[in-house]
């Protein structure tokens, strides 16, 4: 089936992501044209906001939005003592 453009290309974008074949992209482009303006806004504040400012703590690596992250700047903790499982 031939789409027009920018839904062809919203259908592409959403393929790169992880375990999203055509049907899922199709069915998830379909959803975002249904959607209020402000709710795709919003969707695109929130993956935005996460790239901006999720990074890794150079620490531990963990993901965070602080670097050291709030566990490892943590005062309370030992940082001599570590947890086996
Ligand atoms: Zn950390």
């Amino acid at each position: 089936m031939q789409y027009t453009k920018p839904l062809a290309r919203l259908i592409e974008e959403f393929q790169k992501l992880p375990g999203i074949g055509p049907k899922s992209a199709q069915r998830m482009a379909f959803q975002i044209l249904k959607m209020p303006s402000a709710e795709v806004q919003k969707f695109c504040d929130a993956i935005l906001e996460a790239k901006e400012k999720i990074k890794y703590c150079r620490t531990c690596f963990n993901m965070s939005s602080e670097d050291p992250c709030e566990i490892c700047t943590d005062t309370r903790r030992d940082e001599h003592m570590i947890c086996v499982v």
